[in-house]
């Protein structure tokens, strides 16, 4: 293995561009999501209009903002993103809304976090392409309303349940993203270890795909790491071996979960014997916060059945149990 100088910033955001799928024809995995896209913006580009406004809802790294990315791209539109806890003020909002060209893409980021008087100048800017803004204060105040060029907004969101009904309304296209299966992993894997100039084998890239908690960007984190292990401990290919090795080494375990899965887990068995335990005992207990649980952390152990929310709180399941190698308490008789 030949020495190499670590990447500048620069080297690294280069590489996270050329991982990032470009085309809808290159984006694996979301079929339903994709072929309907497919037809969204076909049609929009035949009938020189902009798109329809589209919501993806779903846990973070699966592909929000690189959909909106080729939904621009495909269009032929430009692309502008922002998110909702940057625009701080109506202002901030009208001053990128006044120059967005005929038809562009305004992706924003965590839309759930908008100020609401940012997200009342949202309403008729989606409706009508209109802004009105207010001008002066007190009794001289008025209202002057400005026309906007037609524009696609592309909202993401990890938290659906967070956004007001009237914005969540204003979305023709609400489309919720799915944790990906292993196979569709496994297939990002093994050409982005191409395209790191490490490939993998088969069954390594499996090993990985396993591990990813149905996550591409975790996918690609986890490859990264794997790619280290491989150059300095290895021959430079990316084998089962040395992919578990390395993955265990970094605290991902069989399932993929690392450190923090397996505390959350950990504490509802040795401290509430499997609950139910409610979501802010646990964030308190743990000092994580309850958004970092909901969002990140709890999503992937309710999609593998590893826990289950009740009315009561969250309760372990039975897998959970197993893979803790702790046996569950016997159901009490009442
Ligand atoms: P989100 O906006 O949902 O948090 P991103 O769009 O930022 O997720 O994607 C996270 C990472 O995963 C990016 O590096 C992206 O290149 C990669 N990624 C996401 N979806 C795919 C996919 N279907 N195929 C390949 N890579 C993907």
């Amino acid at each position: 293995p030949t020495l190499r100088p670590a990447p500048t910033p620069e080297e690294r955001a280069e590489v996270d561009r050329a991982l990032r799928p470009q085309a809808l024809g290159d984006f694996i995995g979301q079929a339903e999501a994709r072929a309907n896209l497919r037809v969204f913006i076909e049609s929009a580009r035949r009938r020189n209009e902009a798109m329809d406004h589209v919501l993806f809802h779903g846990p973070p790294g699966l592909g929000k903002t690189t959909l909106a990315q080729i939904m621009a791209r495909e269009l032929g539109v430009n692309f502008r993103m922002t998110s909702g806890p940057v625009l701080a003020k109506a202002g901030d909002l009208a001053a990128i809304l006044t120059n967005l060209e005929a038809n562009d893409v305004l992706f924003i980021d965590e839309i759930h976090r908008l100020n609401p008087v940012v997200e009342e100048v949202l309403y008729p800017a989606m409706e009508d392409f209109e802004l009105d803004l207010v001008i002066g204060e007190g009794p001289a105040a008025r209202t002057v309303r400005i026309e906007l060029q037609p524009f696609t907004l592309v909202g993401a969101t990890t938290r659906l349940g967070l956004l007001t009904t009237p914005l969540r309304d204003r979305f023709g296209i609400p489309t919720r993203l799915q944790f990906y299966t292993v196979d569709e992993l496994h297939e990002i894997v093994s050409r982005n270890a191409v395209k790191l100039g490490a490939p993998a084998d088969e069954d390594g890239a499996r090993e990985i795909a396993k591990r990813a908690r149905g996550t591409p960007r975790i996918a690609g984190r986890l490859l990264r790491r794997v790619v280290d292990f491989a150059v300095v401990e290895g021959d430079g290919r990316i084998t089962r071996d040395i992919a578990d090795n390395a993955l265990t080494r970094l605290g991902v375990d069989n399932l993929g979960l690392d450190g923090a899965d397996r505390r959350y887990m950990g504490l509802m068995a040795e401290h509430y014997g499997g609950g139910p335990v409610g979501i802010e005992t646990l964030s308190a207990a743990l000092s994580e916060s309850r958004d970092a649980l909901e969002e990140v952390i709890e999503p992937y152990l309710l999609q593998q059945g590893l826990i289950q929310r009740t009315p009561r709180g969250r309760m372990l399941g039975q897998r959970a149990w197993s893979h803790l190698g702790l046996t569950a308490p016997a159901p009490q008789k009442p």
